[in-house]
C-alpha cells in the first residue's frame, strides 16, 4: 500500500473503502474505476494510491502502472477512439485534488462499449 493519503481526498476515500466506486483495476500502488459522472460510457479514472494534488507530487515510482493499465483498459472498451486526459491546477479545470487520468472512449457504436468490464 502507498503510504501517503489525505483524510479530506475523496480519491483516498474510495481508495480505502470509504466512498464505493466501480472498481476496473486495483493493485499496491494503482487504482482503476469509472467515472461517477462519464462523459461517455466507459469513461474510467485511473490514480496512484500515493496522495498528490500534481502529477509533479507524485513520485516515479507510484506512477509505472499508471499507462499499461490505460492501455488495457481502452483495449477493453472495444472502443477505436478514446482520449487520455490529465489535469491540473484550477485553471486547468482540476476538480479533484488527487492525480487522475481520464480515460474517455469516444463510441462510434453504443455495441462495443461495456465489454469486457471488470477488467482481469
Ligand atoms: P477533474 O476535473 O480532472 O478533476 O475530474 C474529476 C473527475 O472525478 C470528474 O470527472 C468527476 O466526475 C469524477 N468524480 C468525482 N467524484 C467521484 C466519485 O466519487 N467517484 C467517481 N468519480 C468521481
Amino acid at each position: 500500500m502507498s503510504s501517503k493519503m489525505s483524510a479530506a481526498c475523496i480519491f483516498c476515500k474510495i481508495i480505502k473503502g470509504e466512498i464505493p466506486c466501480f472498481k476496473l483495476f486495483e493493485s499496491d500502488k494503482t487504482l482503476a474505476f469509472l467515472d461517477i459522472n462519464p462523459l461517455s460510457k466507459g469513461h474510467a479514472l485511473v490514480i496512484p494510491k500515493y496522495h498528490g494534488e500534481k502529477l509533479t507530487d507524485i513520485p516515479d515510482d507510484q506512477l509505472s502502472e499508471v499507462l499499461p493499465i490505460v492501455k488495457k483498459l481502452a483495449a477493453a472498451t472495444g472502443a477505436n477512439d478514446w482520449n487520455l486526459l490529465q489535469n491540473n491546477g484550477k485553471l486547468a479545470h482540476q476538480e479533484v485534488g488527487h492525480v487522475h487520468f481520464h480515460m474517455i472512449p469516444k463510441p462510434n457504436d453504443k455495441e462495443g462499449l461495456g465489454i469486457g468490464w471488470p477488467m482481469q
